[in-house]
């Protein structure tokens, strides 16, 4: 049984089969989530050692729409804050026989660890620094929605890159489909190693470049809880990094703008920018629903 750990290791195929079933499980425009019953008697437990409003919720929102039993499990809750061990806490869970785990842990790796010694189905909910495939999938069909193809399709992804496992799980995925990636941010943000991730990736440190012609923007929040020191000038960095309404006329007139949340206003992205007709920020939360129906339906029905 392999649950989701991640986009690198997905094929085209496979993400388009759950792009389209996503779109499935979308409600028609006006009208609330329909009430399936497609994982009925199945359970699923969200198991959270990190913080999370959006990904928690919809996941538990997406079993529940499928008819699935979801229990979520913060780890300041339990027992993980008497001191036991990563493995003991899963076996614990596992004994219990849910049908699949979701996780989210600061350790990079730590899903994959756990799915090597577990015969339950684990779905990466975010591993530290590394990935965050389901945030990927809602951007690709998010995109999508908004008529763009993923084929030739300029993408800038600003901020801090070298923290954000967002950036990584979509330049796995975009790579994949043949877009144009730029990575853009403070040089301390942009280690060069990231050109390694995919071929044909842009490194710039200058904003205005990057955007040039972009038919997406996403936005990345500074990762103070990975960053042990300070990695750039804290007060300048909306300056130079912020998204702004004016940096919108350099790019495409239909560009999209994206950010995985939570956002910081008047840090990494303007108030004006992030509630105008180009963001697409709310798409992508609602679009987390759906994703993740079409991800809970493979992994438990395969
Ligand atoms: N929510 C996203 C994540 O968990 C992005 C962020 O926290 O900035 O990685």
């Amino acid at each position: 049984m392999t649950g989701l750990l991640g986009i690198e290791n997905l094929t085209r195929v496979e993400i388009e089969a759950i792009l389209d079933r996503a779109r499935d499980f979308q409600p028609p425009e006006g009208e609330g989530f329909r009430r399936l019953d497609l994982l009925k008697g199945r359970t699923l437990v969200n198991l959270f050692f990190e913080a999370s409003t959006r990904t928690r919720t919809s996941f538990e929102l997406a079993a529940k729409r499928l008819g699935a039993d979801a229990i979520s499990i913060a780890a300041q809750s339990s027992s993980v804050s008497k001191g036991e061990s990563l493995v003991d806490t899963l076996n614990t869970l596992a004994a219990m026989r849910p049908d699949a785990i979701i996780m989210r842990h600061s350790a990079s790796g730590a899903p994959h660890f756990l799915q090597r010694h577990l015969a339950i189905p684990i779905i990466n909910a975010g591993d530290g620094t590394h990935e965050h495939p389901t945030q990927a999938l809602l951007d690709a069909r998010t995109i999508l929605d908004r008529g763009a193809k993923l084929e030739g399709l300029k993408v800038v992804i600003i901020g801090d890159i070298a923290h954000s496992r967002v950036a990584r799980s979509n330049i796995y995925l975009l790579a994949k489909f043949g877009a144009q990636i730029v990575l853009c941010g403070p040089a301390s943000l942009l280690p060069k190693e990231l050109q390694e991730l995919a071929p044909g990736i842009t490194l710039t440190t200058n904003m205005t470049e990057a955007i040039q012609d972009a038919g997406v923007i996403m936005m990345l929040r500074v990762q103070l809880e990975r960053q042990h020191e300070a990695n750039f000038p804290a007060a300048e960095y909306f300056q130079f990094y912020g998204l702004r309404l004016d940096h919108l006329k350099h790019a495409r007139p239909d560009v999209i703008v994206m950010h995985p949340g939570p956002i910081n206003r008047g840090r990494e992205i303007s108030s004006e920018v992030a509630d105008s007709q180009r963001s697409a920020i709310l798409n992508q939360v609602e679009n987390g629903i759906s994703v993740r129906m079409a991800v809970l339906e493979k992994v438990l029905t395969q």
